[in-house]
């Protein structure tokens, strides 16, 4: 067998004249840096998420740490975040100077458990950064009641959840702002990086259009210590071609989200992706949970099929933390979700018969251990 994990080249060769026109457009043009194509698409995507607000930025990373300094969050600072997360969510506080202070996750949804979220607060918090992770909306209904009370802003990242609704509301204007990746494998991935702010606030969406361009509004007038974070010319070009597709690739994956659902239902080891009824999530990863995942993904890779752990190391864990001082046992419910799950192939246009020989293959190797 050889099923990829992803396949990157299915949509480029689906839409090729589509990015072939845009690439002519922008090569001809003599402009690649902050240009029509850039506001083009981020009014596109601002209405995309039905927000007013969009500042195209150089990644998802940058997205999220350059609205944690738009909000002038700082060293002494504390934000709160999910133990169960990728690393980039932490690191956006940290490069704020600002500390991260984790908080487990729901053992079914694995987002931040909002249950937990109140402990965690000190004088020092001044906002909580949720994560929508594998494409599940956390429950943000809770999640912002907790930050009104508190005077808290609400930061949601975005990175693996382009489209997702909560209770009919789309991601990304759920809280105060939000960070988005338009790294290639994202759900709207461009071919490099990419990253955008979307925001209803005025005032950190001009703050952030400064900080992301040397800190200046006028060129050469630097008010503030800003940085190089843009999204090029070429690739908003590209992503306005895909994002046209986004909603049709989202329905894809949920496609294939629910054969493996069918599929899978039988075998009482696995735990399946939980949805709760006010969620519509856009299946950026396929993830499932079990006991012996390190043996399942071995026959997995060993018979081809591509698998991948998201993620096999915590951001407390991680070495480049080891400062915070954290040790095994710290959060233990996201080390027993990074110890056990393993995401399946998954991208939109993924065949049929490729699903049920993944799950075959499982059913076959859970049945024989
Ligand atoms: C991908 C990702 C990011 C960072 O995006 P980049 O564009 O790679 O910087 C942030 N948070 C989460 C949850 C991600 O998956």
């Amino acid at each position: 067998m050889n099923i990829p994990f992803l396949d990157l080249k299915a949509p480029y060769f689906d839409l090729k004249d589509q990015f072939d026109e845009a690439y002519q457009r922008v090569m001809k043009s003599g402009w690649y840096i902050l240009g029509d194509e850039v506001e083009a698409f981020e009014s596109e995507f601002a209405e995309y998420c039905s927000a007013k607000q969009c500042i195209g930025v150089a990644n998802g990373l940058d997205a999220l740490h350059l609205i944690v300094r738009g909000y002038g969050i700082g060293s002494g600072d504390e934000v709160i975040v999910p133990s169960n997360t990728y690393i980039a969510t932490w690191l956006a506080v940290t490069h704020a100077s600002a500390t991260p202070v984790a908080v487990e996750p729901d053992e079914q949804t694995y987002n931040i458990d909002p249950a937990k979220i109140e402990q965690a607060i000190t004088p020092r918090t001044k906002a909580i950064m949720v994560v929508h992770l594998y494409g599940q909306p956390a429950d943000m209904d809770p999640i912002n009641a907790i930050a009104r009370k508190h005077g808290l802003k609400v930061i949601e990242d975005c990175a693996q959840a382009h489209g997702a609704y909560y209770k009919g509301r789309r991601v990304g204007t759920l809280g105060d702002a939000a960070g988005f990746s338009f790294y290639p494998g994202k759900n709207l991935g461009a071919f490099g990086d990419g990253g955008a702010v979307i925001t209803n606030d005025v005032q950190l969406s001009n703050q952030i259009k400064i900080l992301r361009n040397y800190g200046s509004e006028i060129k050469y007038h630097n008010e503030i210590l800003g940085f190089n974070s843009r999204l090029d010319e070429l690739q908003a070009a590209f992503l306005r071609v895909k994002l046209k597709k986004l909603t049709e690739w989202n329905k894809m994956r949920a496609t294939t989200a629910e054969l493996y659902m069918k599929h899978l239902a039988a075998i009482t080891e696995i735990a399946l992706p939980f949805v709760p009824e006010w969620a519509e999530p856009v299946w950026h990863l396929f993830v499932i949970r079990l006991h012996n995942r390190d043996m399942l993904q071995k026959k997995l890779t060993s018979v081809g099929i591509g698998n991948m752990i998201h993620y096999p190391i915590p951001p407390h864990l991680q070495t480049a933390y080891s400062h915070l001082g954290f040790q095994n046992g710290d959060f233990p419910i996201s080390e027993a979700i990074h110890n056990s799950v393993l995401s399946l192939p998954m991208w939109p246009g993924i065949a049929e018969e490729n699903i049920a020989a993944v799950c075959s293959t499982i059913c076959n190797f859970m049945g024989n251990t």
